[in-house]
């Protein structure tokens, strides 16, 4: 059947949703949207603080909490914020219903507390639009295949609003944060980072994967995917609907949608780094393997890896993986010392990842050299390297993770002006 009503999905984050004034808010602007003549469905976050709170509480009653039942806890967050959007959208005469990740239902595998969405039945939540209903769904939830609660990682509403967005068919997925729009850089670390008009699917991946957390890396792996286009704009801003077409935020799009490419797109950085080092190892083949092999069977993601060896046979190798699995990195290192035989074991969790992201890195030389001089030039040193096609990244002292953002920003010509 012919659709004439644009259909969008609008997405409000944590802060979006803080407190009943705000989720007020919210529903004022969905009114609108759906006044406009939309078809609107709607994906909440927990209220801001939430989710931490309930983590805490797993976290507190035992470390190694069952990761099944740290799903149930945390899923509820995301539950009360849908209810009471519900609940505002009705007192403004809008009709209104909450869904669950089980009601829709939307599928995962059952990797709890990192689930990936496997199917999503759009049907019941298409109906409900066009009998002009909002649907207000929980996101950063879904359902295993064993019928239990799963989540889909921290910040993993972005990801269940793009694959409702997929779903149902949406022409766009409008993810409404505290920022108006996809930065240069972080513009709570730098004031004269640059809002982008556009940015490709591809560098924003890498700025989420790298650390930029204004959309889930998943989100935007799946936007760029099954093709949606998603914008990122403020939920502070004034609340009228905008225009047909009108993008007021920065929308993630193709390549050859972009008319003028910088060579460094954005700056990124991640402080949820830890570094691991073993130094006076015995040089023979297997090392890596001794070291690697333990902690990929244990689920521990390493990231950047440098080893050095010296004349006398001997070599360090130094790792970096996430703060929170240093502790299980560091016994894993411990217990492999025997065969690893290394003469030293350091690590430091005060280190920050900083990355350098941008398409023009394929044809031009010299972008990470401009890194390495301008933090030379702070007396800030580099403790590991890491490079892909599009993104160089370097592991320094946090202290020094502010003062390395802005100076990089202003030495790849990033500066608002
Ligand atoms: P929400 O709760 O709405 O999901 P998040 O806190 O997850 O919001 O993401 C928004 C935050 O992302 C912003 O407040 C900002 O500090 C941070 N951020 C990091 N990098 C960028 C960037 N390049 N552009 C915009 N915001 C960024
Ligand atoms: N509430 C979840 C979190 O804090 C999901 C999200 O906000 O996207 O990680
Ligand atoms: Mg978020």
């Amino acid at each position: 059947m012919e659709r004439k009503a644009p259909r969008i999905v609008m997405k409000f984050g944590g802060t979006s949703v803080a407190d009943l004034d705000r989720i007020r808010a919210v529903a004022e602007r969905v009114r609108a949207e759906v006044e406009a003549g939309r078809e609107v469905a709607v994906v909440v976050s927990a209220m801001a603080g939430v989710t931490n709170q309930l983590v805490g509480y797993c976290q507190a009653l035992s470390p190694l909490h069952d990761a099944r039942e740290y799903d149930a806890v945390v899923a509820t967050g995301e539950q009360v914020t849908s209810g009471l959007l519900a609940i505002a959208l009705q007192t403004l005469g809008v009709d209104a219903r909450s869904w669950h990740g089980w009601q829709i239902p939307l599928r995962t595998d059952d990797a709890h507390g990192r689930a990936r969405i496997a199917t999503i039945d759009g049907d019941a939540l298409i109906s409900g639009m066009r009998a002009g209903q909002v649907p207000v769904i929980a996101g950063f939830q879904g359902i295993g295949p064993d019928w239990r609660v799963t989540t889909l990682g921290r910040g993993g509403s972005d990801t269940s609003a793009v694959a409702i967005a997929a779903a149902v068919n949406a022409d766009r997925c409008d993810i409404y944060t505290d920022v108006d729009g996809i930065y240069t850089t972080d513009p709570r670390i730098v004031a004269k980072a640059r809002k982008l008009d556009k940015i490709t699917y591809e560098e924003m991946l890498e700025l989420a994967s790298v650390g930029a957390k204004v959309l889930q890396t998943r989100s935007v792996e799946l936007a760029m995917k099954e093709r949606v286009r998603v914008q990122v704009l403020s939920s502070f801003a004034d609340g009228a609907a905008t225009a047909d077409g009108e993008t007021p935020g920065s929308l993630v799009v193709d390549e050859d949608e972009i008319v003028e490419q910088e060579l460094v797109t954005g700056i990124a950085y991640s402080r949820d780094e830890a570094k691991v080092s073993m130094r006076r190892i015995p040089d023979r083949p297997g090392i890596a393997a001794a070291i690697f092999g333990p902690l990929s069977e244990a689920n521990i993601n390493v990231d950047m890896i440098v080893q050095s060896t010296g004349e006398d046979g001997m070599t360090n190798m130094t790792f970096t993986t996430s703060k929170s699995d240093l502790g299980r990195a560091i016994a894993l290192m411990e217990a492999a010392h025997d065969e690893i035989q290394y003469g030293e074991l350091l690590t430091d969790d005060a280190v920050v990842k900083v990355s350098v992201v941008g398409v023009g890195m394929r044809s031009h030389a010299g972008i990470a050299n401009t890194m390495f001089r301008t933090l030379s030039d702070r007396a800030i040193n580099i403790q590991v390297i890491s490079t892909s096609e599009i993104k160089v990244s370097v592991l320094i002292a946090a202290e020094y993770a502010e003062l390395a953002i802005r100076a990089l920003h202003t030495a790849y010509g990033l500066d608002a002006a």
